[in-house]
């Protein structure tokens, strides 16, 4: 990228490190934003660092959040007594959009997968267990149907079983290998509803 000026080229470069950028989308979007206004892209990255520097763990479920709980758990009107358990925040986004799940969710960001060496200590499953010392009626796995995702729910339902508390799969209309957040709400709903005991 010789035939740009040394900042542009940087700016390319920054972008195209970003998750499904490619090159050409890399330059489309380095030159929308020089013909952006300047506070404009300052409100932008301003958006960005300050995201990145306040968002952290909820407390309680684990989920993105610039709280110390996020605004589920902190929803009385839910029910704490049932948890959903998911690989990551954008799959709890993708069942919240379904506004029909009124219990509280479990975010392990990850799953359990030998092949890349992420083992049951790399996700925030001690902490799922620990929630479990409160009044929990019943865990609702919710992880991909992927390998990884059904090794999860399989290493979660043996650690759960023993305490007696209820532990269902949500049911295989979820496509094998599917992505929760690419998923539409209706197949989402189905799964949730015909899910089996574990
Ligand atoms: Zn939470």
């Amino acid at each position: 990228m010789d035939y740009y000026s040394g900042q542009i080229s940087r700016l390319i470069e920054e972008l195209s490190t970003l998750p499904g950028i490619g090159g050409k989308t890399a330059q489309r979007l380095a030159f929308h934003i020089l013909n952006m206004p300047v506070e404009q892209v300052e409100k932008l990255s301003l958006t960005m660092t300050e995201a990145r520097k306040n968002i952290c763990y909820c407390q309680e479920c684990y989920t993105l959040t610039d709280k110390e709980h996020c605004p589920i758990c902190s929803n009385e009107a839910r029910d704490h007594q049932t948890i959903m358990v998911v690989e990551s925040t954008r799959d709890l986004a993708a069942y919240e959009k379904t506004g029909k799940f009124e219990g509280v969710y479990h975010v392990l960001h990850g799953a359990i997968s030998p092949m890349l060496g992420i083992g049951p200590n790399d996700i925030k499953l001690k902490e799922l267990i620990q929630r479990l010392e409160g009044e929990v009626q019943e865990v609702i796995i919710a992880t991909n149907s992927s390998l990884e995702g059904e090794t999860t729910a399989m290493y979660i339902s043996k650690l759960i079983k023993p305490t007696g508390i209820r532990v269902t799969r949500i049911a295989s209309g979820v496509p094998v290998g599917g992505d929760l957040e690419c998923i539409d709400e209706v197949t989402l709903l189905r799964a949730l509803e015909g899910r089996v005991e574990l």
